[in-house]
């Protein structure tokens, strides 16, 4: 039995008119969700954000940002402060998700800062890491993985932040929206690997309090044997988060 406690997140991208938004945080708000078995968090877009928060107030259910930026302020046209995130109701922030470091160019040096400004504002980061397929069959899977985890968390690591200020996501490319889960033996043999990494590179026991979640084409149907590996202690869900069956069937996989 795992003493972490499961976190289902949802990441929704750039998905859902306001009205379809508040449609899903109505359904999910509603639900009978025991908490004491589950953490529930929600990154919708930030435009969506200050509509899930009054929806969302009194609950249990977190709110994250998808990105932001790691200064405080500024002539920064386009990007989302640590504070603006904070005001917005946000505990949390998805950091490094493998689409902001393909398509908008975030390297392991920027994740690194976000990751210091994230934590210095009193926002959880969830740290995503992962490899492509072509990186997987040439093997290289833990080294891409290890350096990941050096050059984002170096700052962190002289700071020797608290090991509850953070949550990994190891998102494998090749199975992110592609249909293609890792089987749960591959993320359980790579959550291993950056447990071991925690343990070794941060502070105490860190290696046993941080939650790595799984991503990567997370369903209703594959959920249960992902979150029976010993090391797997929650997910990061974008496609099946975006309804509100299918999300509530995952954050419910302890009913067994
Ligand atoms: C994601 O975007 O983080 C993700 C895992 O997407 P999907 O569940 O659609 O594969």
């Amino acid at each position: 039995m795992k003493d972490r406690k499961p976190l289902m997140a949802a990441n929704w991208k750039m998905n859902l008119s306001l009205d379809e938004a508040g449609d899903l945080l109505e359904r999910v708000r509603g639900a009978e969700v025991d908490f004491t078995k589950v953490d529930v968090l929600v990154a919708p877009p930030f435009t969506t954000l200050q509509l899930a928060n009054s929806i969302l107030a009194g609950t249990d259910i977190l709110l994250a940002g998808q990105n932001m930026h790691w200064e405080a302020k500024g002539a920064f046209t386009g990007e989302i402060s640590p504070l603006m995130l904070k005001e917005a109701g946000c505990s949390h922030v998805i950091l490094g998700h493998s689409e902001r470091r393909t398509l908008f160019f975030d390297t392991n040096e920027i994740i690194n800062r976000k990751v210091d400004a994230a934590i210095e504002a009193g926002l959880i980061p969830i740290v995503c890491i992962g490899e492509t397929l072509k990186q997987r069959e040439e093997k290289k899977t833990f080294d891409i993985i290890r350096s990941q985890l050096d050059e984002s968390f170096n700052i962190s690591r002289q700071r020797r932040n608290p090991p509850e200020s953070l949550v990994l996501a190891y998102e494998p490319v090749w199975s992110i929206g592609t249909g293609k889960t890792a089987t749960p033996e591959q993320a359980q043999e790579v959550h291993l690997f950056v447990r071991r990494w925690l343990e070794g590179n941060l502070d105490h026991d860190s290696g046993e309090t941080i939650r790595i979640i799984y991503g990567g084409s997370v369903r209703p149907d594959n959920i249960k044997e992902l979150m029976a590996q010993p090391d797997i202690d929650g997910a990061l869900i974008g496609g099946a988060s975006l309804k509100a069956d299918s999300f509530l069937s995952i954050i419910k996989f302890y009913e067994g």
